[in-house]
Parts: C-alpha cells; sequence; structure tokens
C-alpha cells in the first residue's frame, strides 16, 4: 500500500491569523494548544499514523515539555519559522535569524536534529526565492514552503506540482492539489480540506496513489477540536480560519481510516 504524508502546523491560533502576520506573537494560549495538542496525538494513535510537526520555535522556547512528548509518541519536529512571520515580510537577514533561532529552540527541546522547513502561509514567493538558499545553508533535507496555486498570501505560478530537488540539494514538498474547472487548487489541508467534499478529497489522494505520488495532508490542532478564535476577526479571515470547521474531525479521522501516514522525513528517508 503507497504511504502518504502527514503535516500539522503546530501553531496558536494568534498565529493562524494573516492580517498583522508580520508582528512578532510570544502571547500562546498554553492550555488550549496543549488541549488541541494532546487530542490530536490521541487521534492520530488510534490510526497509528505518524505526522510531521512544522512547530515554531516560540512554543518549543514556552513549552518545551509539549513539544518533547509530540517527539517521543514517533512524530518528527520540523521548523515552522520563530513567530510566524511571512517570509516575504522579512529580510535575508532577519529570515536567517528566525529559522536559525527556530532550529536551536527545536533541538533543544527534542535532543533531535531537525531536518525539515515549513514557511507560514507557504511564503516563499518569487519575492522572497533568495530564501531558498538560507534554508541550504542550514543544513536541511526538504522544504515545504512553494505553492503552485496562487492566492493573495501565497503562491508561484507554474512552480512543480510534485516534489523536486533544488539546486541545493535539499527536496521541496509542495501541497498536494489538483485541477477543478481549469483551476488549479489545494486539497487535503486546512481550509480546502474544510471546503471540498470529503469524497473528492479521497478519490484524488486515490487516484495519486494509483501513479505511485503519495497525498499531502495538512492541519492545525484547533481545527480538530472545532475551536473558534475569540478575536474579532474581519470577514476574510472569519471564513479561511472557520469555515466548515465543523466537518473537519470526520473528513480528517475518515482519511486516516482509509490511507496510511508517515512523516516527511521517513518517506523521504532522510536521517
Ligand atoms: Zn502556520
Amino acid at each position: 500500500m503507497m504511504n502518504n504524508v502527514l503535516t500539522v502546523d503546530l501553531e496558536d491560533m494568534s498565529h493562524s491569523r494573516y492580517e498583522n502576520a508580520s508582528q512578532a506573537k510570544d502571547d500562546i494560549d498554553g492550555p488550549f494548544l496543549d488541549y488541541s495538542t494532546n487530542q490530536l496525538l490521541d487521534v492520530l494513535d488510534r490510526y497509528s499514523a505518524k505526522a510531521t510537526f512544522f512547530t515554531l520555535g516560540v512554543i518549543a522556547k514556552k513549552m518545551p515539555s509539549l513539544v518533547k512528548r509530540i517527539h517521543d509518541r514517533g512524530h518528527e519536529i520540523a521548523s515552522h519559522g520563530f513567530y510566524h512571520k511571512p517570509v516575504y515580510a522579512l529580510t535575508p537577514e532577519d529570515f536567517r535569524h528566525d529559522l536559525v533561532d527556530s532550529l536551536t529552540a527545536l533541538q533543544d527541546a527534542t535532543g533531535q536534529k531537525v531536518y525539515g522547513f515549513r514557511a507560514p502561509y507557504w511564503s516563499v514567493t518569487n519575492r522572497s526565492l533568495w530564501a531558498l538558499d538560507i534554508i541550504g545553508e542550514c543544513g536541511l533535507a526538504y522544504d515545504s514552503s512553494i505553492s503552485p496555486v496562487m492566492s493573495f498570501l501565497y503562491g508561484i505560478k507554474g512552480a512543480p506540482r510534485f516534489m523536486y530537488k533544488h539546486s541545493k540539494g535539499f527536496w521541496e514538498i509542495p501541497p498536494t492539489t489538483c485541477a477543478v474547472l481549469g483551476k488549479l487548487v489545494i486539497v487535503g489541508g486546512g481550509f480546502y480540506l474544510r471546503a471540498l467534499p470529503y469524497w473528492f478529497t479521497r478519490q484524488v489522494i486515490r487516484s495519486l496513489n494509483k501513479d505511485r505520488r503519495f497525498g499531502l495532508v495538512y492541519l492545525h490542532p484547533h481545527e480538530l477540536v472545532n475551536q473558534r478564535s475569540a478575536d474579532v476577526l474581519s470577514v476574510g479571515e472569519y471564513v479561511i480560519l472557520n469555515f466548515n470547521k465543523g466537518s473537519f474531525r470526520r473528513k480528517f479521522t475518515g482519511l486516516l481510516g482509509e490511507f496510511t501516514f508517515l512523516p516527511i522525513k521517513k518517506m523521504l528517508d532522510v536521517s
């Protein structure tokens, strides 16, 4: 049976917001993050699924025991940056610091080397391609930051839809995509997993697996427990953060029941 890749963006709900995204947010709702992550870990155990947790440095610094627990339960800890700032909002120097600080905090929490990075908001775009040099210089084995689907926040038009190797020698793992009525959409994660019908997501992953390709599923712990932000949100942010959240657990556990999932580092066999 073909394996697929499961990824979690481990962040506070305030980090998932995109308005004021370039502010450093270190005011984490620790008890809620702890609760929702434990729920997720229990669900993953029930289905014997293992995931890559793209974790913020600020969380590793403030809640090292949570990060250690995720690691000890057999999941991969990778970097989601330190403060969840979009890469294109940073200078190359600031990005390097943010990334290096996150790697240090994560490695301190688990005692284990970090192999991968996912930019907040898939924010490696044509404006921030310089980030790839820095990611390579940090010795990472893979990146998961470039979306071939365009939105107002992210995307590189024409970027490859399936994993590929950068000239620096590390892998790029794009989100799973599918053409719908001639338009490319992301399938199997966040807003798109909540918005698209379950049978559609399942069909896309099945046909990928038939072609010997893996699907990539991604989520945030707050989606699983159907928690909504207490902040006052604009209509756009409300929809992106909360749309159809009530369907999330059913769809996610449906996928866990139907497919097998590995962390990215296992899929790539790096160590
Ligand atoms: Zn994120």
